[in-house]
């Protein structure tokens, strides 16, 4: 039987030569060196040499308080500020303004080849079940291009908002996906880790914490929560957002850390446009980057990789939902820069990603899903550093979007410099 599709000549850094793949009903069916002139007839994509990677995946966003910036009366300048003013805010999110917002997150992120998403959508007696309903809503909506891992998050606490806990329960029990927590907002840390890792162990669902958002070495919540998911079995099922006071902390006692962090095979996911952006505010002298210690980690053997966090809001008053431009300033900023790092960073926002999102049939391999995404950039630094354009974007084989991007010179020497560098477009 003929392939529905092929994508003939790309390159991709883990294959020596040039390749090509073929799709059949929604999956990789075969991926084999470039043979040139081998297919006729049906849809054959030419990728000459660009660089073809699998769908990228977007490990977390919070969509139901994006785009907030103008609802907001003064800048926030502290975490607590953010927090604040997010929650002043939230007193009037109504189900259709979170969904106007949330869709326009989403088809940025299409159009920039996101093919998954996990997103964290806030619980509590405030906004009760609303955002859920909409998350549930567009994930069924938009399921032809982009799979939505919905997370219930206590934002505001656990046990400081009472009734939380029972709407988590109401939520996994209608649909959300994976358990959320936070460890710098209740009192009794002990108390809320208990609760969000037994609604784990009760519904069979992974964990997907905000931890330790501070440049306070103190603040080691990190270390119940590798203790917590020995004891739980749930080593692989467990992630950590920002986890940023690590950084603050001797060399040493970190290492020792993140050597604890592998072995209990917990996912650390950085933040950088938030992590960046407020921490390092008390320091009045040489303030620190706030970044949870990423080549430590990785030194280490645990699995790092990164997320936009948020869009246009008080914690983060940037964004667009591209998954390359996190992992460029996580780059610039992680001292990753090397032909290995730019591997990593791509790993970060595909395989490392899939891995901690337990997403299953994914990637550049026979029987995966076909959720792939063509670069216009013909090596992965150029894909990186130039944030490529997002030629085509497939999910489960079907074209989902295509980006072309062109400039016109009109000075001088245009003429010739275009003949020299040769057109981009295909
Ligand atoms: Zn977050």
């Amino acid at each position: 039987m003929e392939p529905d599709l092929i994508i003939q000549g790309f390159s991709n850094p883990h294959f020596s030569t040039f390749m090509d793949v073929g799709i059949q009903a929604g999956r990789i069916v075969f991926l084999s060196e470039h043979q040139p002139d081998s297919y006729s007839g049906g849809n054959i994509i030419e990728a000459h040499g660009r660089v073809l990677l699998p769908g990228f995946i977007e490990s977390h966003i919070h969509l139901d308080k994006a785009f907030l910036l103008n609802q907001m009366k003064d800048e926030a300048l502290t975490i607590q500020q953010a927090m604040a003013s997010t929650l002043e805010l939230k007193r009037t999110f109504t189900k259709e303004g979170i969904e106007t917002r949330s869709v326009q997150v989403i088809q940025q992120a299409i159009a920039h080849g996101v093919t998954h998403m996990r997103c964290h959508v806030e619980i509590d007696p405030i906004v009760n079940l609303i955002g859920l309903e909409v998350m549930l809503e567009l994930k069924e909506r938009y399921q032809d291009a982009l799979t939505l891992q919905i997370v219930a998050f206590p934002q505001e606490g656990i046990i400081k908002q009472p009734g939380t806990e029972e709407l988590l329960r109401t939520a996994l029990q209608h649909g959300a996906d994976v358990v959320g927590g936070i460890t710098y907002q209740d009192p009794d840390l002990e108390q809320h880790l208990s609760i969000v890792f037994n609604l784990a162990h009760t519904f069979n669902k992974p964990l997907d914490l905000h931890v330790d958002f501070s440049d306070d070495p103190q603040m080691l919540a990190i270390l119940t929560i590798i203790r917590m998911t020995h004891e739980y079995g749930m080593q692989g099922r467990v992630s950590v957002g920002h986890l940023t006071s690590l950084g603050s902390l001797p060399y040493e006692q970190a290492k020792e850390i993140c050597r604890s962090i592998a072995d209990a095979g917990i996912h650390v996911m950085c933040l950088p446009a938030t992590d960046l952006y407020l921490n390092g505010r008390g320091d009045d002298h040489r303030p620190r980057r706030g970044l949870t210690p990423v080549s430590l980690l990785l030194e280490q053997g645990a699995n790092v990789i990164f997320g936009s966090n948020n869009i246009q809001n008080p914690f983060t008053p940037f964004g667009t939902a591209d998954p390359l431009d996190t992992g460029l300033l996580l780059a610039q900023t992680a001292y990753m820069g090397s032909k290995q790092d730019v591997i990593t960073i791509a790993q970060m926002a595909t395989t490392r990603a899939a891995q901690a999102l337990l997403i299953d049939d994914y990637g550049l391999k026979v029987g995966a899903y076909a959720d792939l995404v063509l670069c216009d950039a013909f090596d992965l630094r150029s894909v990186v550093y130039e944030r490529a354009p997002r030629r085509y974007v497939w999910k489960k084989g079907k074209l989902v979007a295509s980006t072309v991007k062109q400039t016109t010179f009109y000075h001088e020497n245009a003429a010739l410099d275009e003949r020299k560098a040769g057109s981009r477009c295909i």
